[in-house]
């Protein structure tokens, strides 16, 4: 594993910048450019080849990140998802997925893998042993998210890397709810480490962008399937994204601030009757949680009290969006139910415990008291509503 020196806004605003040296400007320039050079190159640039000036120099900021030997862009987080694990399976092999999981993972595995003669489980729960459990003779991969959408689980990073080394499997984790900011799982021993670059990342609800980041040999593997499947990004968002990366460090620090605040306020609320984040010594897996990341996150889940409507409720917010997505800046409470986890089944849902009650928050920068405020006259807009028996 490389050792990146330099401290994390360093790498965000710096590494990976491209030069101007016809005009000496500041910032990277952009190169739109989809046709290059042929002859006399070292290298043959095209944008699905994913090595345009751009992307290769963003692709080193991420490696960076997240402390890999490389990294890779793609047009969407599911773009990236889909394409590693293309890239790691074939006819006749197995996977075991983790049970709380993002709905489109979810919904890739269920509806796409058979097609190809590939096989999947799904854990029972998110413990060590809950994965052992369906490891079988073809199992390749092991596929954790942690913290989990929605429902903000904690998985063991070195205990998956240890388990998936002893079975000689391969490890791949969603990292968005994280971000590199707060959890680099390179450095607990997962193999490859993939991202919604849609959330954290870009930061501001504007960028649609995925990540793979793993070593240089695996990204091998990773390449000659990514350049078949075609998900690259335009140059234009890969020089958005780069720029919105510079600021990663400081808004997630700022997000995750806000986040313990709001889940320590909810949890003290009376009308609020659970409260799902890993910085609450609460959470069932506070230490763990401790023991691999820098920050808890910006995002939590709760669920009001079974009097107060959520639908209602999101009605009343003036401030925070209800909105679909998740890691701007601007908070953002959405109902996973008719979202995220829309696909998946009600017995499904049940089975991984989000309730149709359940609310996703993202914590932007705003103030503490601005976004207390809202909560509390939404919820007393509701109450004020109810008819009383
Ligand atoms: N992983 C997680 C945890 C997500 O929340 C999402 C999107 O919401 C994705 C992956 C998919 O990313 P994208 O929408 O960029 O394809």
């Amino acid at each position: 594993m490389k050792t990146s020196k330099k401290g994390v806004n360093t790498i965000c605003t710096h590494v990976g910048e491209l030069k101007d040296k016809e005009f000496k400007g500041t910032v990277s320039p952009l190169y739109m450019s989809t046709s290059y050079e042929f002859e006399d190159v070292d290298v043959k640039r095209y944008p699905r080849y994913f090595n345009t000036p751009n992307q290769e120099a963003l692709g080193k900021k991420l490696a960076a990140l997240e402390n890999t030997e490389a990294a890779m862009i793609f047009g969407s987080g599911m773009a990236a998802i889909s394409t590693a694990l293309m890239a790691f399976l074939q006819a006749g092999d197995h996977i075991v997925f983790q049970q709380t999981l993002y709905g489109g993972t979810y919904n890739f595995a269920v509806t796409q893998l058979e097609k190809y003669g590939i096989s999947f489980s799904f854990t029972d729960g998110w413990s060590v042993a809950d994965f052992e459990k369906e490891i079988r003779s073809n199992t390749k991969i092991i596929f954790i998210e942690t913290p989990s959408n929605p429902l903000l689980t904690i998985t063991d990073l070195k205990g998956i890397a240890r388990l998936a080394k002893s079975h000689g499997l391969l490890t791949m984790i969603d990292n968005t709810f994280a971000s590199p900011i707060n959890q680099n799982p390179g450095n607990f021993g997962i193999d490859v480490v993939l991202h919604s670059a849609t959330k954290y990342m870009g930061g501001h609800s504007d960028i649609c962008a995925g990540v793979i980041a793993t070593s240089k040999e695996n990204m091998e593997k990773v390449y000659q399937t990514a350049i078949c499947f075609g998900g690259s990004l335009s140059d234009y968002t890969v020089w958005l994204l780069e720029r919105s990366i510079k600021t990663m460090g400081i808004r997630v620090k700022a997000q995750n601030e806000n986040a313990l605040k709001m889940a320590k306020y909810l949890s003290k609320s009376d009308d609020v009757e659970n409260v799902y984040y890993p910085g609450l010594e609460t959470h069932p897996d506070h230490d763990v949680a401790k023991s691999q990341m820098k920050g808890f996150g910006g995002m939590l889940s709760f669920e009001l009290n079974p009097n107060i409507d959520a639908s209602h409720f999101f009605k009343h917010l003036k401030l925070i969006k209800p909105s679909m997505s998740l890691a701007g800046i601007e908070s953002t409470v959405l109902s996973p139910t008719k979202t995220s986890h829309a696909l998946m089944s009600p017995e499904d849902r049940e089975k991984q415990g989000i309730k149709d009650s359940l609310i996703r928050f993202s914590l932007g920068i705003e103030e503490m008291d601005d976004l207390v405020q809202d909560i509390e006259q939404a919820i007393n807009q509701v109450k004020s509503m109810e008819v009383p028996v």
